[in-house]
C-alpha cells in the first residue's frame, strides 16, 4: 500500500525538492575536488586524538552546551562564552537559526548566488524570499536589499566564486536594517579579513564558522556562531540537547590547541599559494577566474554555453568537481584548491580535454 504522506507531511515539505549535497564518492581513486573540503588531514593531536576515542567515555552523554568546548572558543577568538553556540556542522546552525528567526511570511534575503542551502531552508520555513543579484562584477549592490528583512544571509567569502563584500557597507547596513544578519564566515580562515570585530558593534549580527574547511574536520561535524549573547540565548532554546556529540567535542578541543592551531595555519598557507597558482593556470588555458579568497575557485569557460561536458568528462578521468545548472553558472565549474599534485592532475587532464575541443 503506498503511503498517504499528503496527510503526513506539511505542505511546504511536500513541495521541496530538498537540498543536492556534493556528490562523496567511495571510489578512492577520485580526486576529490567538488566540495571544498581541506586535501590536507587534520592536525596531528587530532589524529592522535581519533586512535584514542575510547577515551571519549562514550557511554556518557556529551555536554549539553559544550561548555569546555565554548571556553575553548572563547579564549581563541575573545568572544564571550555567552555569545557562542556550536553546532553538527554549520549547515545545524543555519537549520536553528531559521526554526528560530523565520516563520511562513517572514521576509528572508541573499544574494542570488551564494550557498544553496539558504533557498532550501527558506522554502522549508515558508519564508517569502528576496534574491538580490550580484552585480556584473560579482559585487552586492547593498541598495537593492530590504531593511525589512527578518533574515539577510551573506558568506564572507560569498559562495561560489569565493569574494569578499565591502565590510563597512555591510556594517552600514546592519546599523540600518530590522532583522537579523547572518554572516556565513564557513571559509573565512583562507581569506585577508573577517567580520568577528564589526560584529562587536552590532548586536543583530551573527558569525558563523566551521571547523570543515581549514581544520580539516568535514567529517567530524562542528560548526559554531559567535553573536550578541542575547540573541544567542534564544537559539539555544531551539537547539537538540546533545546535538554535538562528545568525539567531536574532544577532537574539537585538539584542533584548537598550540599544535592544532599551528598546523591548521601551515595548511592555510600552503593552500593560500596553491589558489593563486591554480587561478593563474587556470586563466592561461583560457578560463575566466574571479579573485577568490576562499579554498575554491569558479571557472568559467567562455566559449561554450555550458561547461557540464567538461564536468562530465573530468569525472570519467576521475576527478570531481561542482557543476551547477543555475542560469548563471552554468559556464562554470567550481573547483576545491587541492594538494599541488592534485591541482597539476587537474591542470593535466582539463589541458588534454580543451586541446581534443
Ligand atoms: N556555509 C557555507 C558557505 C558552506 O559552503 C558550507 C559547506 N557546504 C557550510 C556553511 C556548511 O559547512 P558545515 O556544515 O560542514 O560546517
Amino acid at each position: 500500500m503506498k503511503p498517504n504522506t499528503k496527510n503526513w507531511f506539511r505542505p511546504a515539505v511536500l513541495k521541496m525538492k530538498g537540498y543536492t549535497p556534493g556528490e562523496q564518492p567511495t571510489d578512492l581513486r577520485t580526486v576529490k575536488l567538488n566540495t571544498n573540503e581541506n586535501p590536507y588531514g587534520p592536525s596531528r593531536v587530532v589524529q592522535k586524538a581519533v586512535a584514542k576515542l575510547g577515551d571519549f567515555r562514550l557511554r556518557l552523554y556529551p555536554e549539553p552546551t559544550a561548555h569546555t568546548l565554548r571556553k575553548a572558543l572563547s579564549k581563541h577568538y575573545g568572544w564571550p562564552i555567552e555569545g557562542i553556540l556550536v553546532g553538527n556542522g554549520s549547515d545545524e546552525i543555519l537549520s536553528m537559526l531559521f526554526r528560530a528567526s523565520v516563520g511562513p511570511g517572514d521576509l528572508v534575503q541573499y544574494p542570488d548566488l551564494t550557498y544553496s542551502l539558504y533557498p532550501v531552508l527558506a522554502e522549508m520555513s515558508e519564508a517569502r524570499v528576496k534574491e538580490v543579484a550580484l552585480d556584473e562584477n560579482l559585487e552586492l549592490p547593498f541598495e537593492k536589499f530590504s531593511l525589512q528583512a527578518r533574515l539577510t544571509l551573506w558568506g564572507h567569502p560569498n559562495p561560489p566564486i569565493g569574494n569578499c563584500f565591502d565590510p563597512k557597507k555591510m556594517a552600514a547596513f546592519c546599523a540600518k536594517t530590522k532583522g537579523l544578519v547572518l554572516i556565513d564566515e564557513a571559509y573565512v580562515d583562507f581569506a585577508k579579513s573577517h567580520c568577528l570585530s564589526l560584529a562587536r558593534k552590532c548586536p543583530n549580527m551573527l558569525v558563523l564558522r566551521t571547523m570543515s574547511k581549514s581544520f580539516s574536520l568535514a567529517g567530524a561535524r562542528l560548526g559554531y556562531v559567535f553573536g550578541h549573547p542575547e540573541v544567542i540565548s534564544q537559539l539555544m532554546k531551539v537547539k537538540d540537547s546533545y546535538n554535538v556529540n562528545r568525539i567531536t567535542q574532544g577532537l574539537a578541543l585538539e584542533a584548537l590547541s598550540p599544535q592544532g592551531i599551528r598546523e591548521q595555519k601551515t595548511k592555510i598557507k600552503i593552500i593560500q599559494s596553491e589558489r593563486e597558482r591554480l587561478t593563474k593556470a587556470l586563466r592561461e588555458l583560457g578560463f575566466v577566474v574571479p579573485n577568490s579568497q576562499a579554498n575554491f575557485l569558479l571557472a568559467r569557460w567562455p566559449l561554450a554555453n555550458s561547461a557540464e561536458s567538461l564536468y562530465k568528462n573530468l569525472k570519467r578521468k576521475f576527478i570531481l568537481v561542482r557543476y551547477f545548472s543555475h542560469p548563471r553558472l552554468k559556464q562554470a565549474l567550481r573547483v576545491t584548491v587541492g594538494t599541488p599534485e592534485q591541482n597539476n592532475r587537474l591542470l593535466r587532464e582539463l589541458k588534454g580535454l580543451l586541446k581534443r575541443r
